[in-house]
């Protein structure tokens, strides 16, 4: 029976891994603490070797003919709550043990299932509980023509992924794989945020006919590729592309973008075992530049943390990892690391316009440490006669309300500010962007947020220093208006969106976004911004709404 051998194959799976962490793990110095982390490897082997709790779950696989997953889950969380009714303090707390055995099993079964998804040869909808970045990133878009998620927000990286890969996406929807059932019939209208289970004729119909409308205005839209993003009144506006990885250079330039003004390099951490060579670092950098010659390329050092990376390589999980071991704090204690990342982007900074720009500056120390550490490395290459542009640019992302609240103190140490709204909505209103249960709550378009963004624009015209935005707004057509009022001239967007967003640009007055921006910011509730934007953006252009 398949589901037998799956649980068979998981249990010895994570027992290799275990085995070979708690192999690792002997090697290490003995810091504090490391003792209880050897007796957890131990209890946990215990549990993945006990032949009674492996029988229980092939039983009720057996006389239940449920999945694996479920399974496991089932078995494992009826004895952890019988644990943790327990009376003994000692005992109660070996309920985690049985949870956290319960994720380890359901990470090796669920990552089969990964597999399945890479080898389609028929075009599927694929609706999953919550999907990781490096998942979303190996859909094939020839098959897998729309995603939609329980978990997760607008701006999860896994949902920024869906939206460069031009795969239609809605998250946060809570419970739909509990509703959708294989071979469904399920419509996803990424444009709207629905999802429609075993829609009726003329539903069908209609989404039909949508789809149609929809390609020709794309196709509408591919002619402006040549065309400059320049306002009715004559207002040049700069479109960049975000990218995650660097054969998207391409689909940037192809969709009319004028550079990179997001290079997300995390993305070579998550989908291997091991940390990138520099050379793996330099060639990733070296192809993306050579796309763009003398456009600029702005790499940001690695953004790892949070819900990328690090947390599966601790052992002991960060309570709070949005608020912990992330981004630029992350490089700061692992400078060789940093350093490895920095000579590659020194070294393809010869070959066209790269910029460099660190992620998550909290702080004036923060940004001259990091700046500090690149001027190490500087000396390192100059030592070894390695060739660098000397004026690289070096500029910061603004994330966080402490960078916003300072943004004049750190605009003397940055040649340049890239907003990221994602972050910046995420810590200013104190709402999970990856959280569906709080989704709602989740706006750029809150007055405090747009307050921040339009200090932080101020404060870099006033330094004289370039400001752009590179976050989830600069793709949205209803926040291009208020951003071109607040005075803001580059935008850095998915891919696919240019066009979109060019067509908007070249169908307004700056003007009019003046008049916008200043009636918006005078406003006092999210909703009715909200409203506004929609409403102004509409009469513009009637055919994307
Ligand atoms: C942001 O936070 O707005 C941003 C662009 O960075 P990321 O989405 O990669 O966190
Ligand atoms: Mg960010």
């Amino acid at each position: 029976m398949a589901e037998i051998q799956r649980i068979r194959n998981a249990f010895r799976e994570a027992v290799r891994e275990l085995t070979a962490l708690e192999q690792a793990q002997e090697q290490e110095p003995e810091p504090a603490g490391s003792g209880r982390i050897k007796d957890i490897f131990a209890v946990h082997l215990r549990l993945l070797r006990d032949k009674s709790l492996r029988r229980r779950i092939t039983d009720l696989i057996h006389s239940e003919l449920v999945t694996a997953e479920y399974a496991v889950t089932a078995i494992l969380r009826e004895v952890a709550s019988h644990f943790a009714g327990a009376k003994d303090a000692y005992i109660s707390e070996r309920a985690a043990d049985f949870l956290d055995v319960e994720r380890r099993l359901l990470k090796r079964l669920l990552g089969h299932k990964r597999e399945d998804l890479g080898h389609l040869r028929e075009e599927v909808v694929v609706v999953a509980r919550e999907l990781s970045p490096m998942q979303t990133a190996g859909f094939d878009k020839k098959f897998v023509k729309g995603i939609a998620s329980d978990a997760g927000g607008r701006t999860s990286h896994a949902a920024i992924v869906a939206r460069s890969l031009g795969i239609p996406a809605v998250v946060a929807l809570e419970d739909l794989t509990e509703i959708v059932h294989d071979g469904d019939a399920v419509v996803i209208d990424g444009n709207r945020g629905i999802v429609i289970v075993n829609p009726d004729e003329e539903t069908i119909r209609q989404y039909e006919a949508y789809g149609r409308e929809f390609i020709a205005l794309e196709h509408k839209l591919d002619a402006l590729r040549d065309e400059p993003a320049v306002t009715r009144d004559g207002v040049r506006v700069a479109l960049l592309g975000n990218i995650e990885f660097p054969d998207e250079a391409r689909v940037v330039l192809d969709r009319g973008g004028e550079g990179v003004g997001l290079y997300r390099t995390e993305f070579l951490y998550l989908n291997r075992p091991t940390e990138p060579t520099e050379q793996e670092h330099y060639e990733a950098y070296a192809t993306t530049v050579r796309v763009f010659r003398h456009r600029p390329v702005i790499i940001r050092t690695v953004d790892l943390g949070a819900d990328k990376y690090t947390q599966r390589r601790r052992y002991v999980p960060e309570p709070n990892p949005f608020l912990g071991l992330r981004s630029i704090r992350y490089c700061l204690q692992n400078l060789s690391m940093f350093k490895t990342q920095l000579r590659a982007i020194l070294r393809a900074s010869v070959l066209g316009e790269v910029k460099i720009m660190f992620p998550l500056i909290t702080n004036i120390q923060e940004l001259m440490q990091a700046k500090m550490i690149l001027h190490d490395v500087m000396e390192d290459l100059d030592d070894e006669k390695i060739k660098y542009r000397r004026d690289m640019k070096v500029g910061i992302m603004i994330e966080t309300p402490s960078a916003a609240l300072t943004a004049s103190t750190l605009a003397r140490e940055s040649d340049f500010f890239s907003i990221g709204t994602n972050d910046l909505t995420q810590y200013t209103l104190a709402v999970d962007r990856g959280n569906e249960l709080v989704s709602t709550l989740y706006s750029s378009a809150d007055p405090a947020v747009l307050r921040l963004i339009r200090m932080v624009i101020q404060d870099a015209y006033k330094a004289q220093i370039d400001v752009s935005v590179c976050g989830e707004t600069a793709s949205e057509p209803e926040y291009v208006m208020l951003l071109l009022g607040m005075g803001i001239r580059t935008l850095s967007l998915s891919a696919p969106l240019i066009p979109e967003i060019k067509q908007v640009i070249r169908s307004v007055t700056i003007e009019d976004c003046n008049v916008l921006a200043r009636k918006v910011l005078a406003m006092n509730s999210e909703r009715q911004i909200s409203a506004y934007l929609r409403n102004a953006v509409r009469q513009i252009l009637p055919e994307v709404f």
